[in-house]
Parts: structure tokens; sequence; C-alpha cells
């Protein structure tokens, strides 16, 4: 305090003298150019990256301001506004504490010089007044600095606590190899960070997920392109987690791909509720949506879309002769014939006890047809308890013009309705071949 109050007296003294104050303002530019050549800060200033004019506009200009005016005694030395945001300048251009002590070191020896160049008494008299004020302003700006960082790096620990306990974020070199993890994504996949890092992705590798989707996944990051995509996940119990994924390729200055970042937004219980437990399918209440969002692509993009309802022909009867749990067995087991007849881009779902669905975008009626026969084909071969043959029956339609996904729906169940109607065993559409002996509407 009492160092405080001797430097106020020194300021006051400085102050009055309007000489050196107009020596100083007269000899800006001079002193900040002489400051910029100084060769410790040109070896910052490229450290950094940055261009002298950027550094005479954000930092130079702003310290000698500050210096100039607590010259004026406009300010006092030590904390203030201006000296704030050149300390914040500081910290954002990633200067260490270091380059702020020389940076300011250099600001006061180029002073020096020029008190010493100027070689006026009555300017020199001051010099060690002003050295003063300088120091005061240098041990100012450190430890506004120092204070800053301290309160930034705490910032900067809470903010990365919170990305490892929340973010599912992976980071891997070219080669896919895992070099950071978060502890969020450590807990959702059970394995520990030892055990992730140094490994690959192929840990999470998931059976029911087509070797085509992680090979189209590479490909497309290898490119450069952001891939974006759902995809189920093996924990290390075995057990399934399913995310959303963004999986962004990082460049280095000269435009080649470094590292690859993974974000991800685990959907399990989401992906969960839209499914069937016993048949992995699709259930009812997703199947409304699924419905819907592939009838206004079909408008919109002017495409077909095919439609089969199938119903496993009195599977009441084998529910009663083998039990019902026979019964649902053969429920999954339809259901795998309807995943092994379809493409990957078809939807099956499952509609309601033994009835499913399949939705075929971009497909014609025959085709369709043709897929509900196989359907009904493999069903006959493969679906028999002992010598009991199960057969099926499907109604199948292709989305008309101005139909509402629930005339489609109905019109569907009507062909279904006469496929059971007829004798059941049998596929029936609007356009039926007659010589194939099937409902023809
Ligand atoms: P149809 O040839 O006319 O289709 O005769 P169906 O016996 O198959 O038709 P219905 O709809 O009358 O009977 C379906 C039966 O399916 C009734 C119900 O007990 C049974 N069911 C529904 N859901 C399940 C299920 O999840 N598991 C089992 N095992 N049976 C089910
Ligand atoms: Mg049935
Ligand atoms: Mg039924």
């Amino acid at each position: 305090m009492r160092e405080f109050e001797h430097m106020s007296s020194v300021i006051d003294a400085i102050r009055f003298d309007r000489t050196l104050v107009d020596f100083f303002e007269r000899q800006r530019d001079a002193i900040l150019n002489k400051w910029l050549d100084y060769p410790v800060l040109n070896a910052i200033i490229d450290s950094l990256g940055y261009s002298k004019e950027d550094y005479h506009t954000k930092i130079a200009s702003g310290v000698f301001n500050n210096f100039y005016r607590i010259l004026c005694g406009e300010r006092q030395p030590g904390d203030c506004p201006v000296m704030r945001s050149v300390v914040n300048e500081f910290y954002e251009m990633g200067l260490t504490v270091e380059d702020v002590f020389m940076s300011c070191t250099a600001f006061k020896n180029t002073l020096l010089l020029f008190l010493d160049d100027y070689g006026a008494s009555d300017i020199k008299k001051h010099a060690a007044n002003v050295m003063m004020v300088l120091d005061h302003n240098v041990y100012g700006v450190l430890s506004v600095y120092s204070e800053m960082k301290c309160a930034r790096d705490e910032e900067l620990a809470f903010r990365n606590r919170i990305i490892q306990e929340n973010v599912l974020y992976t980071r891997t070199g070219t080669d896919g190899v895992i070099v950071e993890v978060t502890d969020a994504f450590c807990k959702l996949s059970g394995y520990d960070k030892k055990e992730l890092i140094g490994n690959t992705h192929s840990v999470f590798k998931h059976p029911d997920v087509e070797p085509s989707v992680y090979s189209g996944l590479w490909e497309t990051i290898t490119s450069g392109e952001v891939w974006k995509g759902n995809l189920p996940n093996r924990r290390k119990n075995g057990s399934t987690f399913i995310t959303t994924a963004r999986i962004v390729p990082v460049y280095d200055s000269e435009g080649k791909i470094i590292e690859y970042m993974a974000f991800r937004n685990d959907i399990t219980s989401d992906e969960l509720a839209k499914i069937d437990p016993l048949t992995g399918l699709y259930n009812r209440r997703e199947l409304d949506a699924i419905f819907q969002d592939l009838h206004m692509n079909a408008i919109a993009k002017n495409e077909p879309l095919a439609i089969i309802l199938a119903d496993i022909d009195h599977f009441k009867s084998i529910n009663d002769t083998y039990g019902h749990k026979e019964g649902d067995d053969v429920i999954v087991r339809f259901a795998g014939l309807l995943r092994s007849c379809t493409r990957n881009s078809d939807v099956c779902a499952r509609w309601g006890g033994e009835e499913f669905i399949v939705f075929l975008p971009c497909t014609e009626l025959s085709t369709a047809f043709e897929i509900a026969e196989r359907i009904r084909q493999a069903a006959l071969s493969d679906l028999h308890i002992d010598e009991h043959i199960i057969s099926c029956s499907f109604g199948v339609a292709v989305l008309e013009k101005g139909e509402t996904t629930d005339d489609l729906f109905k019109r569907v169940d009507g062909y279904l309705y006469r496929a059971k109607e007829n004798g059941r065993n049998q596929s029936v559409t609007q356009r039926t071949n007659p010589s194939l002996n099937l409902f023809h509407l």
C-alpha cells in the first residue's frame, strides 16, 4: 500500500510534466516501430505465427496506450479495463507468461533507448520515474495475466471434466487406432481407457451390421467427407448400444488428413423403443412414422413405394398344437425369412401378433409381388414344425397417385383378406396374374 502511495506521487510528478507526456505522444509511432523490431519480440511474434501488423494493432498499441494513460495520470498502474483487454489478447494469442514478460521487457528497453537517445536533461531526470511506472505496469500485466490464466485454466479443466463425463468422443489416427477417448464413451462401452487407447473401433463391431456399412464409412472419411449415421455397437459384455455418430476428418495445414474425430449420441433407449423385442424388427408404433417418411419421400422423388402385408396361416392352431413358446419361435423364424428375402433398403416391421409389413421403396408392383412369392416359398420350405408345413398369405400393393397411407394400408389389407378368403398360402395384388390361380380383384 505504501508502495502504491509512492507510485501515485511519482505519477503526480510526471503528470504535471507536459514535456514528458508530449514526448511520448510525439514519439508514439517511432517507439512502437522500434519496439516491434526488437529481436526478442520478433521471435515471439514469429513463434505465434502472427504478422507484425496483427501484433501491432492487437497488442502493442494497447500496451502503449495503457502506459501512456498512466503517464498522463488518466489511470492508476495495476488493474484496469484496457490492461485486462490487452492481457486477454495475450492469452488468446497463446502467449506464455514468459512471452508476456519478454514482451513487456522489450517495451521497457525500447522506451529506455528512446529516453537515452532523446538526451534532453529535463526528460532524462524523469527516466527513473518513468521506469518505475513501467515496472509497475509490467508487474500489473503479469499479475493480471497469471490471475486470468489461472481462472481460464480452472474453467478449461471444468469444461474438460464436463466433456469427459458427457460427450461420447473418440479421436483416431488415420490407421483407425484410438488415441483419445472420453470417460463417457468408456462408461457406455464398458471398456477402460487403457483398453481402448491403442486399439481400433473394431472392438465395437456388431454382428448385425453388414461389413459394407463399415467399408462405406471408411470410404467416406478417407475421401475427406463427414460420415453421419446410426450404428449398433457391442459393449465389452457383449450387449448392444446404439449410437448416432458424426465422424469428421481432421486436416493439417497442407490439406492432408491426419486424424478422425468421432462425436456420438447414445440412442440405445430411443432405438430399442422402436424395436419389437421378440423379432428385432420395427414395432407397430415406429412403423407408422416410417410409413409417413417413405410415403413423403416416394411422392417427392416420384418413385414407386411397394408394401407387402404378411400373415401366418392358421397360427392359432400352431399355438394350440405346439404351445405358445413354439408359436413364438415360428414368429422369430418368419421374421428372419423376411429379412433374408428383402434388401437392406426395405423396411420390415411386425404389425402385431403374426402379421408383418414390408415396405419396399423404389420398387414396382411386379417386383414386390415376386418378393412376396419368394417369402411365401421360403416359409413353405423352412417354417415347418416337424411334418407340419406352415404357410403364409400376402397382400401386395404399390402406392397410387393421391393415395394416403391409410388408403394404401386399407387396400393392401383388403388383398390379404382376399388371399385368406381364397384359401390362404398365396399372394394377392390388384394385378395378380389370373393364370397363377391367385385371386384377382
Ligand atoms: P388365419 O390363417 O386366418 O390368419 O388364422 P390365424 O389363426 O393365424 O389368425 P388369428 O388372427 O385368428 O390368430 C392369430 C393368433 O396368433 C392369435 C394369438 O393367440 C396368436 N398370437 C398373437 N401374438 C402372438 C405371439 O406373440 N406369440 C404367439 N405364440 N402367438 C401369438
Ligand atoms: Mg394368421
Ligand atoms: Mg392374424
